[in-house]
């Protein structure tokens, strides 16, 4: 077939997309817990409450991580009410490692709004559900369409992925214009019936078959349908557009220590890691000298440390920064009365009820690594 043959868009044949698409799931979809057994896909819908947390969760996050979280998660909140009602302390410290944590946050306010708004009933069409923090047109449709059979669209990375090639969309995915396309192509699709069920076969087709690196076409139970794979350009698409400048920052981790006790700090309300503890933390655009950062402790908690010991240093990226974190250790001689809301004394055995960020349970794994070498005998 020549590219000429293909018309690189129009609409897909819809009918036959659904059935083959379908038929592909029922024997192949994953079998994911907050799923119904496939025999009884098609009869039952799942709890709207399983489905919102595990699209709070799926975002940014693969799922073979996001089972073993959801399960936590589903024992210890296993009602919307139960969630609604938890301290946002606790729902901080289920979500340590899946990392992202505005989503939990969302999640927590989405569960206080339903009880508090609509009687602790989660909403069933599109356009409430998107009345929800965190709920925006994917997860919205997503819920409406998997818990409530409603007919709705869902086009994120993954969907968009599939759709480009199936229509062999050249222009870059990420833009608005192709954007709206997509969604558009995403709404003609999904059916009147089992619209549940076919949106997640597009998010299994993606996930399993339509990667973004060597998709299996052989395979692919659409590909007699592709233009992507028609034209031979499956490994081109989707195109994408500039992306966001990653911004360098340095985050000098200062671990002061009394004894066995180190001094934990709460985040700000608002920002990065919000609310969330750590282990004092300058962040800066470039490296702080030691001089400095001994003068910051100095200013910010009042204490004057013996020296600072570095003991390791590691490198994490977010969406928009890649920090480059270094860790010192400041022993103290005496314990300082630092007794203020947002500080807190403990030692590193006993901080199982505090959310940490990532990066800091990196710098605690340093810590216990550094002290345990520090202690080995020497010849
Ligand atoms: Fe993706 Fe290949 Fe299937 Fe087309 S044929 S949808 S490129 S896996």
């Amino acid at each position: 077939m020549t590219r000429s043959e293909v018309a690189p868009h129009g609409e897909l044949p819809a009918r036959r997309v659904r059935r083959q698409l379908l038929a592909w799931y029922e024997e192949r979809g994953r079998a994911l817990p907050w799923r119904q057994p496939r025999r009884e896909v098609t009869t039952n819908h799942p709890d709207p409450y399983a489905i919102l947390v595990s699209e709070a969760m799926l975002q940014q996050t693969q799922v073979a991580t996001v089972v073993q979280y959801f399960r936590r998660f589903m024992a210890r909140f296993p009602t919307l009410e139960s969630l609604a009602q938890a301290d946002e302390q606790d729902v901080l410290q289920l979500w340590q490692g899946l990392g992202y944590y505005r989503r939990a946050r969302h999640l927590h306010a989405a569960a206080r709004l339903v009880a508090r708004q609509f009687g602790g009933s989660i909403p069933s069409d599109v356009k409430r559900l998107e009345q929800l923090p965190g709920v925006g047109r994917y997860t919205a449709g997503a819920v409406a369409s998997i818990a409530f059979g409603k007919r709705a669209a869902i086009l994120d990375g993954n969907v968009a992925r599939v759709l480009a090639r199936l229509l062999a969309v050249r222009e870059p995915v990420d833009e608005p214009t192709t954007q709206a396309r997509l969604w558009s192509h995403a709404d003609a699709l999904v059916p009147p019936a089992r619209p549940g069920d076919f949106n997640q076969a597009l998010m299994d087709l993606g996930a399993m078959v339509c990667t973004p690196r060597q998709p299996e076409c052989r395979e692919c139970p659409l590909h007699t349908e592709c233009r992507a794979f028609k034209l031979g350009m499956a490994n081109q698409l989707p195109v994408r557009g500039r992306r966001t400048k990653v911004q360098p920052a340095v985050h000098s981790v200062v671990a002061l220590r009394h004894g066995d006790c180190y001094l934990f700090e709460q985040r700000p309300a608002k920002g990065l890691w919000s609310n969330m503890w750590q282990l004092p933390t300058l962040e800066s655009p470039t490296e702080s000298s030691e001089a400095s950062l001994a003068d910051w402790v100095r200013e910010r908690f009042d204490l004057a440390p013996n020296a600072l010991e570095l003991r390791g240093e590691f490198r994490h990226r977010t969406t928009h920064r890649a920090i480059r974190f270094t860790l010192f250790e400041a022993p103290l001689d005496a314990r300082p009365s630092l007794v203020r809301p947002g500080f807190l004394w403990r030692t590193l055995d006993d901080i199982k009820d505090l959310p940490l960020p990532n990066p800091q349970h990196r710098a605690i794994a340093l810590l216990r690594d550094s002290s345990r070498q520090l202690r080995l005998p020497t010849d």
